[in-house]
């Protein structure tokens, strides 16, 4: 068995200002970096599935994917839900980025892969169930998780997100279910944690689930150590919650250099985590892995960090 590759080409039909950190370049640079390090072509391409209305409404609510759509159509320039650039062809690139990610789903469920690796934009984690916001429109790692359980009836996702921001979407989704556990390091003080206030480490899940939501914020100017140290924690706490899949939200806006915040996990770092998680999965899940990007705004070291992670990805 192998691993995956998805990236769309419709993800590039999400158009941004001039500036804008979040860009169809990443993912250019992305496959050129795949390309470079003389892994594109050990990988196994991915095309999207279609992405059911009824999927998308388990984790967003109905009014907000309407009023999302209605504003694309409508040629505004920004969601008025939160910080999220729109252009005509957004829609089609989040139906895109999430097909992808249930076509890796599906191939990774199903024995045909071995895990895979999603580049695809605009990224997810920050959408809510009732608001888009911090460039993310609908939240493809909650579908995803939603998707193994109702199509592969799997009963425990664990989402593991090492992105420099807080995942304050995929936290709100699953936060009193239980059977999806919610993990995440980020950059303490960094957004969105002032706007929701979320992302503590003493938010642990409420009702049906109560510990299954770990917040590890870690200080700015944190790097390796400290992000594995928090993986750890994650690996004792996966012995109890015993995964049948695992999903990452890849953000490599947590490598050093990135315009965006002040962690500083190195490429080897992001391998080291990438073992980490892995190890998790085999542990847990029988291999099932599936990775989706998030952030990462340094073009060059997005390349070089995601690049870092499909090696390890395909040396499992
Ligand atoms: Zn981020």
């Amino acid at each position: 068995m192998s691993t995956g590759f998805a990236s769309p080409a419709a993800c590039a039909a999400h158009r941004v200002a001039w500036g804008h950190p979040e860009r169809p370049e990443r993912l250019q640079a992305i496959a050129a970096a795949l390309e470079a390090a003389g892994l594109a072509a050990r990988l196994q391409p991915l095309a999207p599935v279609a992405v059911e209305p009824a999927l998308l409404a388990e984790v967003h609510e109905p009014a907000y994917l309407a009023l999302a759509q209605a504003e694309i159509a409508a040629g505004r320039r920004e969601l008025s839900t939160g910080d999220t650039p729109l252009s005509a062809g957004s829609w089609q690139a989040v139906l895109a980025a999430s097909g992808a990610v249930l076509a890796a789903v599906d191939a990774v469920c199903e024995g045909r892969l071995h895990n895979a690796f999603c580049a695809v934009r605009p990224p997810g984690h920050h959408a809510e169930p009732a608001r888009g916001m911090g460039f993310c429109i609908v939240n493809h790692v909650a579908l995803a998780a939603r998707h193994a359980q109702r199509r592969h009836g799997l009963e425990r996702v664990l989402i593991a997100d090492w992105d420099l921001h807080h995942g304050n979407g995929t936290q709100e989704a699953f936060y009193a279910d239980g059977s999806v556990f919610y993990f995440s390091t980020h950059e303490y003080g960094n957004y969105p944690m002032a706007l929701t206030g979320r992302g503590y480490a003493y938010e642990v899940g409420e009702g049906p689930g109560r510990g299954a939501n770990m917040n590890r914020p870690l200080p700015s100017g944190a790097g390796d150590a400290e992000i594995q140290a928090a993986f750890a924690e994650l690996a004792d706490a996966m012995e109890r919650f015993r995964p049948q899949l695992v999903l990452i939200s890849a953000g490599f806006d947590a490598r050093h250099g990135d315009p965006l915040g002040g962690l500083r996990v190195t490429d080897e770092g992001f391998a080291e985590l990438t073992r980490m998680v892995l190890e998790i999965a085999r542990a847990h899940a029988g291999g099932r892995l599936v990775s989706v990007l998030e952030g990462g705004y340094d073009l060059e070291g997005l390349g070089l960090a995601a690049a870092a992670h499909v090696r390890e990805l395909l040396e499992a």
